[in-house]
């Protein structure tokens, strides 16, 4: 007589087909995904309590319930390093355009008469409830009304960094740096409590932020322990009209001030000398890798496999979708991967292994919490996602790793945990409040719809 198994409802045992452990420090260069056939993990109270092969854990915790997962990778949940989420409302609305007048002409004209805590938080939960359904668990965003967007990522029950946003001209949110500053650390004061929700200060550009606002970004993140998020070198423009203002190139600038270290995330780094690498790699910062957008706007090709093989830590960001227009990272690896390729004439350049690391330990690493989440290590959080790779168009899988960047689609991102949490079974989202939330918002677009479309008409 076999006694029925009981479980208490905090723990499982999940037992996929195969395991990216992804270990921050891996033991051998040709095993970066650190990956495993037939191992298990436990996962308890929201963490990984246990993990090794598969019928060893069964033997050794018979009372704890299974999840089959044959047929699936489980990998640590992704880390989108770069997003705007509520400006998903302005997706497809200024396509083809470079950024000067994308910024100028588009989004900068909607967003003044548009935005507000409505707009952010509708646009945000799209954004959020996107990327979760493809596999992303966290994502690291820069946008006004941070708090609408904080209620978003609570609703879904994801994880997220939100940039305390500075930016030298007015907007609906803001008179001028300071009030930016002050709304912004008072976000992160009434979110202090959330262990989903963590802060980086997020300057705009360096053609959109004073001297006088970068030096007090540096304060502020060395008192209080944040990273430092920017836009950087992203286009050829942004360089010469630096040289003209400054007589210096915008790194430089934000070296002499004091803003570049570990703790600072370039977002874009498309044009950068040779020694400017070295710099970046010598500072220990890393960057925020953003193919489709750069690619979208023309602003040009990063040289990724160069920053790589200086040290230089490297994620990858989606970009807001107004940009993108897709707010998918399988798809951003699959195109940083073969653009470091091309671009560099070296095949070996971001292997699969090496492009799963960018958006789970080194995007983790990247936001200063690698002892938290981008592993799947005893004692982190139960960040993860089981993607199928089952289907006929994936078979027969040679190498998990090289099937899920360079041949599957988000669509296989079957199951999402997060802190534990089951916020994703089989593809539907599993929390009633999420789906209240999505189904509140959905009836929202329409008049999103109108308002838009009104303004673009009157021009
Ligand atoms: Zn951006």
């Amino acid at each position: 007589v076999t006694k029925p198994a009981s479980s208490a409802p905090n723990e499982q045992l999940l037992l996929p087909s195969w395991l990216a452990t992804v270990p921050q420090a891996p033991e051998n260069p040709t095993d970066l995904a650190g990956l495993r056939s037939d191992w298990g993990v436990l996962v308890r109270d929201g963490k990984i309590a246990a993990l090794g092969p598969a019928a060893q854990l069964k033997a050794q915790y018979p009372q704890v319930k299974t999840l089959d997962l044959s047929g699936h990778l489980l990998t640590p949940g992704l880390i989108n390093l770069h997003t705007h989420a509520a400006m998903s409302l302005l997706r497809g609305i200024g396509d083809d355009l470079p950024l000067q007048r994308w910024l100028t002409e588009r989004i900068w004209p909607l967003e003044t008469k548009l935005m507000s805590p409505e707009f952010v938080y509708d646009g945000a939960l799209l954004a959020a409830h996107e990327m979760l359904m493809g596999g992303t668990t966290m994502f690291n965003d820069m946008y006004f009304f941070p708090e609408s967007t904080a209620r978003a990522v609570q609703a879904l029950g994801m994880r997220a960094a939100l940039g305390i946003v500075t930016i030298d001209f007015p907007s609906p949110y803001g008179t001028g740096p300071a009030d930016y500053l002050r709304k912004g650390l008072q976000c992160r004061d009434t979110y202090k409590d959330d262990p989903l929700l963590s802060f980086t200060l997020a300057g705009h550009a360096p053609y959109t932020v004073s001297d006088d606002s970068f030096r007090e970004i540096a304060g502020l993140a060395a008192e209080l322990g944040l990273p430092i998020q920017c836009h950087l070198h992203e286009t050829a423009a942004e360089i010469t009209q630096s040289l003209a203002q400054y007589g210096k190139r915008p790194l430089q600038r934000l070296v002499d001030l004091g803003v570049i270290g570990p703790d600072f995330i370039a977002v874009h780094a498309v044009h950068l000398l040779p020694e400017e690498i070295t710099l970046l790699a010598q500072l220990g910062a890393s960057v925020a890798h953003c193919p489709h957008s750069n690619l979208k706007l023309g602003s040009g090709i990063a040289p990724t496999a160069a920053l790589l093989k200086a040290g230089v830590r490297v994620g990858v960001g989606t970009d807001g979708s107004a940009s993108n227009n897709r707010l998918d990272l399988l798809a951003e690896l699959r195109t940083a991967s073969l653009l470091a390729k091309g671009a560099s004439g070296d095949a070996q350049a971001w292997s699969a292994a090496q492009a799963l690391r960018a958006v789970t330990i080194d995007a983790a690493g990247a936001l200063g919490m690698e002892a938290v989440v981008g592993s799947i290590e005893v004692g982190k959080s139960a960040d993860l996602v089981a993607f199928a790779l089952d289907s006929s168009y994936l078979q027969p899988v040679y190498d998990p790793i090289s099937q899920l960047i360079y041949a599957a689609g988000r669509e296989c991102a079957n199951y999402v945990w997060i802190a534990g949490s089951p916020v994703v079974i089989k593809r539907q989202l599993n929390s009633l409040t999420a789906i209240r939330a999505l189904g509140e918002v959905t009836a929202h677009l329409p008049m999103w719809h109108n308002s838009v479309g009104e303004i673009v008409k009157a021009g």
